[in-house]
Parts: C-alpha cells; structure tokens; sequence
C-alpha cells in the first residue's frame, strides 16, 4: 500500500514536473514568438519610418557640373531627381523642323519662340512715313504700318518687294542701304529680325512677313523661286489642320512687329490650297494685314480667295532674278517699267542677290527720270481698293495688279 501510494506520489509529483516544464517552455515559446514578431514589426515599421536611401550617385555625364555652394543638409534626400527622367514630361517639344537642306549656303539658327512672343518694338515718334500706332484709331494693322503714300504726281507706280531677307545678313543690309521706299520682306526664321526690321524702317522702307509655304516639287515651278525645295521650318503646308497653320502663322507674324502684311515664301503647292489658303487670308483679316501673291504658280488661289474675303491684297508682276545676271535683271526692270505705263502700276519681287542688288543701285535713283514713281507695295493696294471703289464693274479685283507676266 505504502509502495503503491509512494508510486502514485511519483506520478502525480512528475504530471506537476512535466506539465510545469510544458507550461515554461510554452511560456517561453510564447514569449520568443511575441519577441520576434516584436523585433520583426519594430524592423518592419522602422523600415517604414525611415526614407529610402538615395541612390549612391552614378557617374552622370549629361548632368550639370556640380555647384559651388555646400549641399544643403536638411534635405539630403530630395537628390534622387537628378538622375530620373520624368516621363510625365514626355520627350522635347517637337518644332517640326524639317531636314536641314545641305545646299542653303547659310542655315538659319533657328531657335524656338518665346513663350511670350516680343512686343512690338516700338517705332521713334514722328519717324518718317509712319502713322502713330499705338492709339486705337480703328484703322487695320497695315495702314497703321504703312509708310505714307509718296506723291506720285500722277506717274505710274512701281513697288519693289525684297523677300528672302533677314537670312543672309551682309546682303540684307546692301538691300536696306538702297535708296527707298522699298517693300522687304523678311523670312521669320532669320537672326535678330527686331533689329534688322527696325533698321530697315529707320531707313524708310516697308516691312513684310514672308511667310514659308510648301512648294509644289523639289524642282518647283518657277525656277530660282523655288529651289531647294525647303521652304523652311513652320512652313505652311498642304493639309495641316487649321489650327495648326493658325499656330505656324501666329509663330511667324510673331518674330517682328511694324509689317504690313505677308508673302509668301515658296508656296506653289500650298497657295493651291483653296482650303489652306482660306485659313491663312481668314487669319490675316482677322488681324488687319494685307497679302501679296509671289505668284510662284499660276495656279495660285491666293489672289481669288483674298478677293472673296474683302482682303487687301495684290499679286506680283514680274521676278527680277529668276536668272541672277545684271543683264537678266535690267531686263525684268524693263518690263517692270512696260507693265506699271500699261496698268498704272506694277510689283516686282527680287531677292538680296548681288547681280539684283547692284542692278538696283543703279536703276532706283533714275526711277522718276523715267517717268515712275517708286511706292511702298502699301500705297499701290490703297489705291488697288480706291479704284475698286470707284469703278466697281472693273475686272480688276480690289488688288493691286494680277497677271502673270513671266
Ligand atoms: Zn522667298
């Protein structure tokens, strides 16, 4: 009995030891459990609570070099952007450019806009042939920047229009050194066109935007007029949304101020355009300019849709230097001379190259000897809309001139 109750005594004394030892490593187990869970969500917050490292800094050619002042220390963090593209931004604005056409002897540095396209720059008060512009006098844009219609004294009217200008520097500043007044007409894409423009006003002639439009083939149709067959960049071309050929003219007529109007630079496939060349004639009535038709097509609309509009505008008669001889260029001055005694006026449009340039220093000043009158292209589309009012049953659109006489 003794044994027996001695032997129950063991069991019941090892269930104690054992469901003791049990209970303790329980606890134990329980307790490390809770310690680890412990350590990993105090690893697993402080993970959270403390920032990503940056980025150990990698060797970044393209980067800016670094700059002279000490790194600031209470943002060391705020580096990670250098180095990080922001494909939100997307790639760089695309200008459109075309290709650069390896045969212009000198590309022009284009660079893009201004956000904020320059004011115009203001003109010297009481300047020569100016209207004040800067009160609202209700009239349009380009009688405002007209020069004033020299007296003619009842001769025969000849502009003539240099375009291509602004590009080519030293022969744009021979043109602006003739005697005047002479209509130039400068490419948007050339350097420095405030004052170039601005030069040119000092000296008395007319100011033009001249506009790039697509032409009609690499070799075009009218010769030197269209060759190279690069109109430029933000060249207005034959099926582009009118938004944007808006958005290209807004950019061009936004390079200078004080013109009168626009002309086109190539174009003999875009001035076909009856709908492309409704958007640019509805734009410039909008805005108060003239047009005036190169005429690098015979198939040109530019004229007819200006007429249906009610736009000032007039067409050119005769291209001094479609072959860049003096003997070429005296040649269509003679028959600049012929058309104007025929019509009452007549256009030319040349270029700054050096056979017309020195044709015209001989030829400008003997212009009255010869019974003409030289006028800004302005006064010859004054009177354009003048005669039109007089004699509205006349054929003459109320432009100035309209053959092509090439
Ligand atoms: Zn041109």
């Amino acid at each position: 009995m003794a044994r027996r109750s001695s032997l129950s005594r063991l069991k019941s004394l090892w269930h104690k030891a054992s469901s003791s030892l049990l209970g303790t490593m329980a606890l134990w187990a329980s307790m490390g459990l809770a310690l680890g869970i412990g350590i990993g969500l105090g690893l697993w917050l402080g993970d959270v609570a403390d920032p990503p490292k940056a980025p150990p800094p990698r060797a970044a050619p393209a980067s800016p070099p670094a700059p002279a002042v000490a790194p600031r220390q209470t943002q060391p963090r705020i580096d990670i952007a250098p180095w990080v593209p922001d494909p939100r931004r997307g790639p760089a604005p695309s200008l459109n450019l075309p290709p650069e056409d390896p045969l212009r002897a000198e590309p022009p540095a284009y660079s893009p806009p201004p956000a904020a396209a320059e004011p115009t720059p203001p003109l010297a008060p009481g300047q020569e042939g100016t209207l004040p512009s800067d009160s609202p006098d209700g009239l349009p844009l380009w009688r405002r920047n007209a020069l004033a219609a020299p007296a003619t004294g009842g001769r025969p009217m000849v502009a003539v229009v240099i375009d291509d200008m602004g590009v080519d520097q030293r022969h744009s500043l021979e043109a602006v050194a003739l005697p005047g007044p002479l209509t130039l007409a400068y490419l948007p894409y050339g350097r420095d066109l405030a004052q170039q423009t601005a030069a040119a006003r000092r000296a008395g002639h007319e100011l033009m935007v001249h506009v790039s439009m697509q032409p009609q083939s690499r070799s075009g149709v009218s010769g030197q007029a269209e060759s190279g067959g690069d109109p430029g960049p933000n060249a207005l071309t034959v099926g582009l949304p009118p938004e944007e050929i808006r958005r290209r003219l807004d950019w061009a007529l936004g390079q200078f101020g004080g013109y009168v109007g626009i002309n086109n630079h190539m174009g003999s496939g875009f001035t076909t355009s009856r709908p492309g060349m409704g958007v640019v004639i509805g734009e410039l009535k909008r805005r108060g300019l003239l047009f005036l038709d190169s005429r690098t097509t015979p198939s040109s609309v530019g004229e007819a849709v200006a007429a249906e509009a009610g736009l000032p505008h007039a067409t050119r008669n005769v291209f001094l230097d479609n072959v860049q001889t003096p003997a070429e260029v005296r040649a269509r001055l003679a028959e600049l001379e012929r058309i104007a005694k025929a019509r009452g006026s007549a256009i030319a449009i040349g270029h700054p190259h050096e056979a017309t340039l020195m044709v015209l220093r001989d030829w400008l000043p003997g212009v009255t000897g010869r019974g003409l009158a030289l006028v800004p292209l302005s006064t010859i589309v004054a009177h354009g809309i003048v005669a039109q009012g007089e004699a509205p049953a006349s054929a003459q659109a109320h432009g100035a001139s309209g053959a092509v006489t090439r």
